[in-house]
């Protein structure tokens, strides 16, 4: 770009600031003068209307698309973004498995059970402390990412006309019980009796207050007392582990995960049956809606809830759902149907307003239907009346979305919108940080070049030829500069808002518009942003009143809208929301340590409010060099349902790749704006919590200003009278949202559940990778108000009653020696063990406070398949199939001991990737990947792979671009060679091993678990 004459100093710059308060701003020339004023700009070189290249990144949503140029960049290695060089802890390589022992299988290998024999090691934190009560986390929720599957076209239907049946009679009714499709089902047929069913379940979980003498330890069981039971960061970091379990023999989540893709990826799935369990995430499949929501909308932790609240306690397995309702389906999916009721709207059921869906009975010949949810006979309004068939159906359903399928949509009436008015298309403003650190980063200068372009891609609806969002621009330091674009104007004009204090919008008429009509204006305005701010000198921010002005902007203008902030630094400037650097380490394991994931000042939850009152979604982008407040400054976006991205120590030439793959696939998401989410559930249960990015006022409408397709809600249901066997338990997930061309529509998602009166019907139905999810979010809320200690102990405890009961009731008894798992559930113990030495509750000494909030805030709002392979990040070796096998090779257990030093490996867990270099690799491997003769030349380090013509190189390539595809945020790829400095940061996700912040490797907490599990049984 080059710089325009006479543009240098702001002052003497074209475009001349409109003051409307006295400035208190220094370096920018001359003090200004009446209120006010519009100056017009004198003296631009406009270049006319611009023809974007377009971005790389598809229509619509596509896949974040790479920018592999060969810009050699070398990067800090910062994992999250911030790992400080040099502050690691001393790396011991003689920790993790030093001692194996020959294995000692004392199970069959197709059985989940197996007996750990005495292992002699550290232990996991007693669980001594108190517990957590699920309504004691009282803190705001978090934020965002993705999904599994190549990427899909259109999310939201057009204005899809209800022709013809939509698809195949569908079992509707089924009571048919859905195990049919359980894999693994290796279940031994005893039932223990159900002890303590019926009888009121004591405050306390029951298993660890059991009284009762110890009893006398068979042979071959593994004696927990012989364990010693240190703290784990208590131990010396030499300490050995001996164990004498093969590894093979512990369940392992690649053979979970390849079993399921091979039993249930060749078949679609069918939503027809109730409580069917869905494949795993990780299996690549189809869905055919034929009456329940499909899994990419609605996961739960088990498809067969307990009839009552006694054995819903006695097994402690949580019921929640995890829901993404605007998920985006792959294109071999249809789109959703959207049913237009006309002027009546949709039809509800009088008593508890659930929507019409395929559940509602239809009786008295069809002149009336009986709610499912709430038992209430309705009258059928004349208009939507037809007869019923021999089977009490109506002869419509098959023509009925509403009627036959788990998801659709309706149009909303008027009655839906706010004040009772039709909203308009929302708006999205671009808010850039011009302070000394964001134009010397090179930032500013490349988001206004990649702005030129990117607002052409801009959210459409349907087959639409260009997107109804309007756009504004907001520049800021500790003043606002706002931007008059008008399609009249020749020049863009500013106008300065420095009284931050009282913030107010100083124009109306030209701030939103249409990016095609002031396309001239508005690339002239980023023309020029670069070159007003290249000599600024302002190192202060202010952060709440950039948020409030694009607030009011939206208010005045009267519609909902997003706002991308791009912000640097701490706001440190005299301003509403000002902050302090707090940042202590000292806190970190003590009860004081929830305070770095509270915000510092309540005024963010209070502008958080009024964004969501006015549908006003906040996206942040961070750039921080040092501490920032993450927990603080993300509470506007955790609150209004938008994301939070960080970059630490932002450099164009190492970063610029990351940055701008995130931003164009964040500006071209698909959002609901304005949204309310309500979940309705059959007599029996109902939603008691709920986790995610939202606000909510009331304890049942989860209000989110926006809502985009890779966002979920969670929820969790507890019981409140008894189900029974033959009804099962229904859910429906309705959200209210303004489409993003300012249509009002109500998405409708049904499912169906069963019910049991035996444990074992649970245990058989549940799904490990939600319940993990759910877990997380618990226990990640839960250090807002509890020692991360408390919570680390509740999780395991918990998990260890859920075992217990298992082990109690549906086990085989002849086994007591024996660690037994539920099929389902043989991943929770080592996927809960991951949870358990995440960033977030465990931190090693290179994790920043800020890593910690921004990982716990991503976290809140994940889906299944995103906290999956985060948690269990996965290792794929690339050089053991053949070269010209396309597919993506088989993953690899994460530990040490499955890498070969004669292989390469790629490693990826949602936010980071690694290609990890074996120090005997073949020198024609590394020829062919690094274009250098030997590893000695390999640069440690490096982000970008050499481009070259041959098939490893291209393999492999592609490969890494199609993992960055399937995830919602770009990941900047890492080099690690071994025995390098850099190989720690990669350690740390081989999960199964001991973690250097003393986290427990796999078999230790497996033996841990299994003595938990044995003293609540004893
Ligand atoms: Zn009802």
């Amino acid at each position: 770009m080059q710089r325009l004459p006479g543009s240098q100093p702001f002052g003497s710059a074209p475009l001349a600031p409109v003051v409307s308060q006295p400035s208190m701003l220094q370096p920018y020339g001359p003090p200004p003068t009446s209120a006010q004023v519009t100056a017009q700009l004198a003296g631009m070189q406009i270049s006319g209307a611009v023809a974007p290249a377009p971005p790389p990144t598809g229509l619509g949503y596509g896949s974040p698309t790479s920018l592999v140029s060969a810009s050699g960049s070398f990067p800090n290695s910062d994992l999250y973004g911030s790992y400080a060089q040099g502050q690691a802890p001393p790396l011991s390589l003689t920790q993790s498995h030093p001692g194996v022992q020959p294995p000692q299988r004392s199970a069959p290998p197709q059985a989940s059970s197996f007996t750990p024999t005495a292992p002699v090691g550290p232990r996991m934190p007693s669980m001594t402390g108190p517990l957590l009560s699920g309504q004691g986390f009282g803190g705001p929720p978090m934020s965002q990412p993705n999904h599994v599957s190549s990427p899909p076209p259109q999310a939201l239907p057009p204005g899809t006309q209800m022709t013809g049946p939509p698809g195949p009679p569908p079992p509707m009714h089924s009571s048919q019980p859905g195990y049919q499709l359980q894999q693994n089902g290796s279940f031994g047929p005893a039932r223990g009796p159900q002890p303590n069913y019926g009888s009121p379940y004591p405050g306390a979980p029951a298993f660890g207050s059991q009284p009762g003498p110890p009893q006398p330890l068979p042979p071959k069981r593994l004696d927990p007392d012989a364990i010693p039971s240190p703290q784990l960061n208590e131990l010396p970091p030499q300490q050995k582990t001996r164990h004498r379990i093969d590894p093979d023999a512990i369940p392992s989540p690649i053979q979970v995960i390849e079993d399921d893709r091979n039993n249930r990826g060749s078949e679609p799935f069918v939503t027809g049956v109730r409580g069917q369990v869905p494949p795993l995430v990780t299996t690549n499949f189809l869905v055919k809606d034929q009456g329940n929501a499909s899994p990419r909308y609605i996961r739960c932790t088990s498809y067969n809830i307990p009839c009552t609240s006694d054995m819903a306690k006695q097994a402690q397995v949580p019921l929640a759902a995890v829901i993404k309702p605007l998920a985006r389906l792959p294109p071999e999916e249809a789109s959703l149907y959207v049913v237009d009721h006309g002027e009546s709207g949709p039809l509800r059921c009088n008593r508890c307003k659930a929507y019409m869906c395929p559940f509602m009975q239809f009786i008295e010949g069809g002149r009336r239907f009986q709610c499912c949810f709430c038992s209430c006979i309705n009258d059928v309004p004349p208009q939507y009346f037809q007869h019923l068939d021999h089977t009490g159906k109506r002869v419509d359903a098959y023509d009925r979305p509403e009627l036959s399928l788990g998801s659709y949509e309706f149009l909303a009436t008027v009655d839906y919108c706010k004040n009772n008015k039709f909203p308009i298309p929302p708006a999205f403003i671009f808010m850039i940080d011009v302070s000394y650190n964001a134009i010397r980063s090179g930032l500013v200068r490349l988001l206004c070049e990649e702005l030129k372009s990117l607002l052409d891609f801009l959210p459409r609806e349907g087959g639409a030829e260009e997107s109804s969002i309007r756009v504004g621009f907001v520049t800021y330091n500790k003043v606002l500069h706002f931007y008059n674009v008008k399609s009249s104007l020749a020049q863009p004009q500013m106008m300065v808002v420095s009284d931050v204090g009282d913030m107010f919008v100083p124009l109306l008429d030209g701030f939103l518009v249409n990016v095609n009509e002031s396309r001239t204006v508005i690339t002239s305005l980023l023309d020029q942003i670069p070159e007003m701010f290249a000599d600024t000198r302002e190192t202060e921010t202010v952060f709440a009143p950039v948020i409030q002005a694009g607030m009011e902007a939206l208010k005045a203008a009267e519609c909902a809208g997003k706002l991308f902030l791009f912000h640097t630094s701490l706001p440190i400037a005299e301003a509403p929301g000002k902050l302090k650097n707090r940042d202590d380490r000292k806190l970190i394991n003590t009860d004081k340590e929830k305070t770095l994931f509270q915000p510092q000042t309540g005024a963010y939850q209070t502008l958080a409010k009024e964004c969501v009152a006015q549908g006003c979604c906040v996206d942040l982008f961070l750039f921080p060099n040092q501490y920032v407040d993450v927990a603080t400054l993300s509470v506007v976006p955790q609150l209004t349902g938008g994301s939070v991205y960080k970059y630490a120590c932002f450099q164009v030439e190492n970063d610029q790749e990351r940055f701008l793959s995130d931003l164009r696939r964040d500006m071209q998401k698909i959002v609901g704006f304005d949204a309310v989410m309500r979940v309705r559930t059959s007599t029996g249960i109902r939603a008691v919590d709920f986790f995610g990015a939202f606000y909510m006022s009331n304890t049942t409408d989860v209000e989110l200003a926006g809502l985009d397709g890779d966002k979920t809600v969670t929820v969790e249901f507890k019981h409140d009278d008894r189900l029974n066997e033959e009804n099962g338990a229904l859910l429906q997930c309705a959200l209210l949202y303004t489409s993003c061309a300012g249509q009002r529509r109500l998405r409708i998602h049904n499912l169906a559940l069963n019910c049991c009166t035996q444990l074992a019907d649970l245990y058989r139905n549940c799904e490990t990778d939600t319940l993990i999810n759910y877990m997380a979010k618990f226990a990640y809320r839960g250090v807002l108000n509890s020692p991360v200690k408390t919570v680390r102990d509740t999780l395991i405890t918990q998990c260890a009653q859920i075992l217990a009961c298992y082990r109690k009731n549906c086990a085989s008894p002849s086994s007591a020696g024996q660690l037994i798992l539920p099929e389902c559930m043989k991943l929770l113990p080592v996927y809960l063990n991951c949870v358990l030495k995440s960033d977030v509750l465990q931190p090693g000494a290179e994790v920043t406070t800020d890593d910690r909030a921004y990982v716990r805030q991503l976290v809140t709002s994940m889906d299944v398949a995103e906290t999956n392979v985060f948690f269990y990040p996965r290792l794929l070796p690339l050089t053991k199939s053949p070269i010209e096998n396309t597919t993506e090779p088989p993953a690899v257990r994460a530990s040490e001991e499955r890498l070969s030093n004669g292989d390469i490996y790629l490693l990826e867990n949602g936010l980071n990737l690694f290609l990890w270099v074996g120090a005997s690799v073949q020198q024609g491997v590394v020829q062919s990947l690094f274009s250098v003769s030997s590893f000695s030349q390999i640069t440690s380090g490096l982000s970008v792979l050499p481009v070259l013509d041959n098939p490893l190189s291209k393999k492999v390539r592609s490969l890494i671009d199609s993992l960055r595809a399937q995830r919602s945020r770009y990941m900047k790829l890492i080099v690690v060679k071994q025995e390098d400095k850099l190989e720690m940061l990669f350690k740390h996700f081989l999960v199964e091993d001991k973690s250097l912040s003393g986290g427990a490797s796999y078999v230790d907490f497996l033996c841990h678990m299994h003595k938990e599990i044995r003293q609540l049984l004893s």
